[in-house]
C-alpha cells in the first residue's frame, strides 16, 4: 500500500482535510498530530476499520482503542449514560489532553473496546485533529501511531519509520505538544481511578471533581507487569527502544558520577553507550553518545524529548542507554511511568 503523506496546517487548504476525511468514511486509517503524540485514526463504529489499526500497530486486539470526538454532544452518542461528574471533567479540560473511561452505547462496537462493556473517549486539543474529526463527521478511534511497544510518535517522521506502506495517511502537522499520551480516569468505579498518569494530575481532577484514586498497579514498580492493571493496554511492554535502557536515580552528582563508571566499564567490554541528560548536565558527561533531554527547569521540555531521544539512540545503534531520572517533578510521575517500562524497570539507586 502506498502511504500518502501531505503536510498540514490549521488554516491550510481544505483539499487535503477532504483527502483524509474520505480516507475515514472508507473505512481507511490516517495518522494525525494531536496535542499529545500522533494518532491513527480509523472509523470506531466499524469494527473492520478497527481491526486495520490493530494489524498495522501489530497490537494486541484485547488493547481497547480511544475514540476521539470534536464535540462533547458526542458523549450522548458512544455512552448509556454520561454522569455528571464526566461532565464536568469535559467542561474544565476538554479539549485536552485527558481520557475518559465511560459504559458504552450499543452503537460502539466490542472490537474497539477490546471486548469491553466500556469505552475510552476523549477530546484532543490539536487543530489538525479537530478539523479532520469534523470535516469526516466519523468518531475516530486512534491508539498511538507507532508500531506497538515501540516508542510512541511525536512527529510525522516517527510515524513514517513505523507505518509506511501499512496505512492509507499520514498528515505531517510538526511535532506535539505535550510529548507523552493523555492522562485516563476511570468514571465507572465508585471513585474516580487513575488508569494512566498523564498531563493532567490527580490533583488537577480533584480540584474539579473531588477524591481521585490511582490504580494501584501503576504506583507499584513491579504491580504494572505482574498485577492486572485496569487499563489492558497498561500491562505490555511499551515504548521501549532497541538497547537496554537503565534509569540511575539519586541525587544529581552521585548520578552523573555513577553513569560515567558504568558507561566506563561497558566501553571497555566494547559496547556502545547512550547516556540521557538534561540541558544542565550535558557538560559533565566525557564520555559514551550524549544527549539532552530537555531542561528540569521546563518540565514540559522533558515529557517532549523524551520518545524522540529514545528513538535517536535506536538510529545511533547504541547497546546500552543510561538516563538521568525525573521523580518527584510535578510531571515526574507520567515521565517516570513510561520511562520505567522503556527501562524494563531497570533501575540503580546512585549512593
Ligand atoms: P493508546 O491509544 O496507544 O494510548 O492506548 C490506549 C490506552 O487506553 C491503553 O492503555 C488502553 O488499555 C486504555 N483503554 C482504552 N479503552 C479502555 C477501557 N475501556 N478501559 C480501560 N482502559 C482502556
Ligand atoms: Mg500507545
Amino acid at each position: 500500500m502506498k502511504t500518502e503523506i501531505r503536510v498540514v496546517t490549521q488554516e491550510g487548504p481544505s483539499e487535503v482535510y477532504e483527502e483524509a476525511a474520505k480516507v475515514l468514511q472508507k473505512g481507511g486509517l490516517v495518522a494525525f498530530p494531536t496535542e499529545t503524540v500522533y494518532g491513527l485514526g480509523g472509523n470506531a463504529l466499524d469494527s473492520q476499520a478497527a481491526q486495520k489499526i490493530y494489524k498495522a500497530k501489530g497490537r494486541p486486539s484485547d488493547n481497547p482503542l480511544i475514540i476521539h470526538i470534536a464535540s462533547v454532544e458526542a458523549l450522548e452518542d458512544l455512552t448509556d449514560a454520561v454522569p455528571e461528574k464526566a461532565r464536568q471533567l469535559a467542561e474544565r479540560f476538554w479539549p485536552g489532553p485527558l481520557t475518559m473511561i465511560l459504559p458504552k452505547s450499543s452503537k460502539v462496537p466490542l472490537g474497539t473496546t477490546g471486548g469491553l462493556d466500556t469505552v475510552a473517549i476523549r477530546m484532543p486539543n490539536h487543530p489538525v485533529a479537530l478539523r479532520l474529526i469534523r470535516e469526516s463527521d466519523v468518531y475516530v478511534a486512534a491508539p498511538s501511531a507507532n508500531t506497538s511497544g515501540r516508542p510512541s510518535p511525536t512527529m510525522a517522521a516517527h510515524v513514517q519509520e513505523d507505518l509506511e506502506g501499512k496505512i492509507d495517511m499520514i498528515l505531517d502537522g510538526g511535532m506535539v505538544e505535550v510529548g507523552i499520551e493523555s492522562t485516563i480516569v476511570d468514571l465507572t468505579s465508585a471513585i474516580p481511578t487513575i488508569l494512566r498518569p498523564g498531563y493532567i494530575t490527580k490533583e488537577m481532577l480533584e480540584h474539579v471533581i473531588g477524591p481521585v484514586q490511582i490504580d494501584p498497579a501503576i504506583l507499584d514498580r513491579k504491580g504494572a507487569m505482574t498485577g492486572k492493571p485496569k487499563a489492558p493496554g497498561m500491562k505490555y511492554k511499551h515504548y521501549a527502544p532497541k538497547a537496554q535502557l537503565t534509569i540511575v536515580q539519586g541525587q544529581k552528582e552521585k548520578v552523573i558520577d555513577r553513569i560515567y563508571q558504568l558507561s566506563q566499564e561497558q566501553e571497555k567490554a566494547g559496547k556502545k553507550v547512550g547516556i540521557i541528560a538534561t540541558d544542565e548536565t550535558v557538560k559533565y558527561y566525557k564520555n559514551g553518545v550524549v544527549r539532552s533531554i530537555g531542561s528540569r527547569m521546563e518540565q514540559g521540555s522533558i515529557a517532549r524529548g523524551m520518545y524522540k531521544i529514545l528513538r535517536e539512540f535506536d538510529h545511533l545503534d547504541v547497546d546500552v542507554i543510561y538516563t538521568e531520572s525525573f521523580e518527584g517533578d510535578p510531571m515526574g510521575m507520567a515521565i517516570m511511568n513510561r520511562l520505567n517500562k522503556a527501562a524494563g524497570y531497570s533501575i540503580l539507586t546512585a549512593e
